[in-house]
């Protein structure tokens, strides 16, 4: 494998067209446009741009579909499965009003607001991969570009993809992390859960005895999971995973119960479960049902009366873990050698949009771009992370046979 020579300032110029182009977790239309206009600049043709309807499928509001891009192959083979390069194009709310600045090396921002390397450096890869391809007519075999939307909400634009929109592909590489060399090969499955714990109010100093506390059902069951070693970091068995209570409150985000006074009649709890093992998230989800229903009994009013629990759990994405000799992680290590790197495989305690294609039956690594410190006000891009992901993208897709 010989490595390619990439335009890095044309890249750096897209990647801070894209950096300052709004963009947040569901209102994707505005960035998607740009990286449309950015990818007939560097020749792709029109009808080979298009969305998908994902965006109907997605249960809440996003403004377009993902966007999809085919290439044909140029030399041999011209035909045949394709090789799928993809990104998400959306940011967290937090980036909303960047302002990138290019400071050597760097990519700094002058707002305080989180910048959106996140993922805007793999939209600037995958579309520098279009414009080096076209550009020194390199042969390569059929490509698919891959933009998802609101990844960052939950994965959803890669969730409700249809696979059979993608035209069929052989493996898939992602782009959406810090160091171009690092590929994660394997990612944690994640439950989210929620309960609605509802009490009784009473006057908590003239008659507590009539009240039934969602409080204290909540902390009763809170202990129990502790106790029993599913809070946090989760060992059982030699079975791995974590825990957490995100939010407590009322039905509205707001404080479980309002004063002092009142015994709490309702208590609203968000959580989540990860494991490697997809048995594993289910067994940590069951055992706090368990603790919130056992909870709900020893809590009673002076009549003997219980409140009541309802706890919905649902699946956020599946685990996924490919082997070491996969032919897509083969593929991508041999690139990574060509740009004289040494790859390193990882497995993440985080989903990626890489979880689900896996689950459509798309073998997929995900390589890092030069984001940092994403998701905080001192989110930052390393270019040369950046440029050598640019670089990776168009020796993985234009060298190597499938
Ligand atoms: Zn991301």
């Amino acid at each position: 494998m010989a490595s390619t020579v990439v335009d890095t300032n044309a890249a750096i110029a897209r990647l801070m067209r894209f950096l300052a182009t709004p963009g947040v977790t569901g209102q994707e239309a505005a960035i998607a446009k740009v990286i449309t206009e950015s990818l007939r600049e560097v020749g792709v043709p029109a009808k080979a741009i298009r969305f998908d309807d994902a965006n109907s499928r997605i249960p809440v509001p996003t403004e377009t579909g993902n966007l999809i891009v085919t290439l044909p192959g140029v030399g041999e083979p011209k035909s045949g499965p394709s090789l799928l390069f993809m990104t998400h194009m959306d940011t967290v709310p937090l980036c909303a009003g960047a302002q990138p600045r290019l400071a050597g090396k760097k990519i700094v921002n002058d707002a305080t607001t989180a910048l959106g390397g996140d993922n805007r450096t793999g939209c600037a890869v995958l579309v520098t991969l279009a414009a080096e391809l076209i550009q020194h007519k390199l042969p390569h075999p059929p490509i698919t570009l891959l933009f998802t939307v609101r990844e960052e909400s939950g994965l959803f634009g890669a969730k409700h993809l249809h696979p059979s929109d993608l035209g069929k592909v052989a493996m898939a590489f992602n782009f959406d992390g810090r160091v171009a060399s690092d590929v994660t090969i394997g990612a944690v499955g994640a439950d989210r859960w929620e309960v609605e714990i509802t009490g009784k109010a009473s006057h908590a100093g003239v008659h507590p005895e009539r009240g039934i506390s969602a409080t204290l059902i909540f902390a009763l069951a809170l202990a129990e999971v502790h106790a029993g070693g599913w809070f946090g970091k989760v060992v059982q068995d030699g079975r791995e995973g974590t825990s957490n209570i995100g939010s407590v409150g009322n039905a509205h985000g707001q404080s479980a119960g309002e004063a002092t006074n009142v015994v709490t009649d309702f208590v609203h709890v968000r959580g989540e479960s990860r494991s490697h093992d997809a048995k594993f998230v289910r067994a940590i989800t069951a055992a706090y049902k368990n603790a919130f229903t056992h909870a709900v009994t020893q809590v009673v009013d002076a009549d003997g009366k219980k409140g009541k629990v309802k706890f919905t759990s649902r699946q956020d994405y599946h685990p996924f873990r490919l082997k070491d000799s996969a032919p897509v992680v083969a593929r991508a290590a041999e690139a990574i050698r060509a740009i004289g790197r040494e790859p390193t495989l990882k497995v993440t305690n985080g989903g990626l949009d890489a979880n689900w294609m896996v689950k459509h039956g798309i073998p997929t690594v995900t390589f890092g771009a030069g984001q940092n410190e994403i998701h905080t006000i001192k989110e930052w891009v390393d270019l040369i992370e950046f440029e050598a992901a640019c670089q990776l993208a168009v020796t993985v897709a234009s060298t190597g046979s499938l």
